[in-house]
This record gives structure tokens, C-alpha cells and sequence, in this order.
């Protein structure tokens, strides 16, 4: 049911405040808070409350395009998923713990994946910007 406050905004053939409303306004991966009026934003100066419909069933995999299989995430962790799911992902996020706590300990291999991870995020900040 739409808020009576929100614009029924229509993408295609997605109702964006139906997806939006699926988990009253949050990321679906992280619980960050959005913003309705962000969806699309991609100013990487701007990206607080930014978001994307996230296919739960990757179109390329049979998935559908419309709002029962969308749900919000922000911009940033729907890039960070990109087209990963199920043990890739959760391999990603258990690597991710590991090198965290490489880097709080600062050990040598902390202190590489601290420099990887600057270098990284500098290098898609260029590319962005082109
Ligand atoms: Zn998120």
C-alpha cells in the first residue's frame, strides 16, 4: 500500500515505492537508510540514501524486471554484489572479515590490503569520472 505522503513513481515496469516499501526504506544488505527521491543517483560525490532496484533473481539468470523481484539496495553494496550470489557472495564477505582483521592488527599482510584498498577505491573514482 502506497504511503499517502509518496509519489507512485513508475520505472519501466516497476513501481519504485512498492520496492522502496519492502523494507521501509532500507538497504536490504546493509540496513542503511534511502531516499526515494535518490533512486538512480549516481553522483559518487552523493551517494547517502542513493539507490537501486536489486534483482533478488539476476535478470540474466531468468530473473523478472518487475517489483516482486526488486528490492532496494543502496548504491554502493548493489555494486559491490554486482552479479555475485549464494557462496561467492558469502566468500566475499568472510574474506572481507579476515582481511579486517588483518588490517586492525596491522600486520604485513593488513598493511598490503590497506594500500590495496586505497589504490582500488582511487582507481574507481577515475574511471567513474571519465
Ligand atoms: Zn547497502
Amino acid at each position: 500500500m502506497a504511503a499517502p505522503d509518496l509519489p507512485l513513481i513508475m520505472f519501466g515496469s516497476k513501481s519504485l515505492l512498492i520496492i522502496f516499501q519492502k523494507t521501509e526504506g532500507h538497504c536490504h544488505f546493509c540496513g542503511d537508510p534511502l531516499r526515494l527521491h535518490k533512486y538512480g543517483c549516481k553522483d559518487i560525490n552523493d551517494l547517502g540514501g542513493a539507490w537501486e532496484a536489486d534483482h533478488v533473481i539476476q535478470r540474466g539468470k531468468g530473473g523478472k524486471k518487475e517489483a516482486e523481484n526488486c528490492l532496494p539496495a543502496c548504491v554502493r553494496c548493489n555494486r559491490l554484489r554486482w552479479h555475485r550470489k549464494g557462496n561467492n557472495l558469502r566468500e566475499l564477505l568472510l574474506l572481507g572479515l579476515i582481511a579486517k582483521d588483518e588490517i586492525k592488527k596491522s600486520s604485513a599482510v593488513g598493511n598490503t590490503l590497506k594500500a590495496m584498498r586505497a589504490k582500488r577505491l582511487m582507481n574507481n573514482k577515475k574511471r567513474r569520472r571519465k
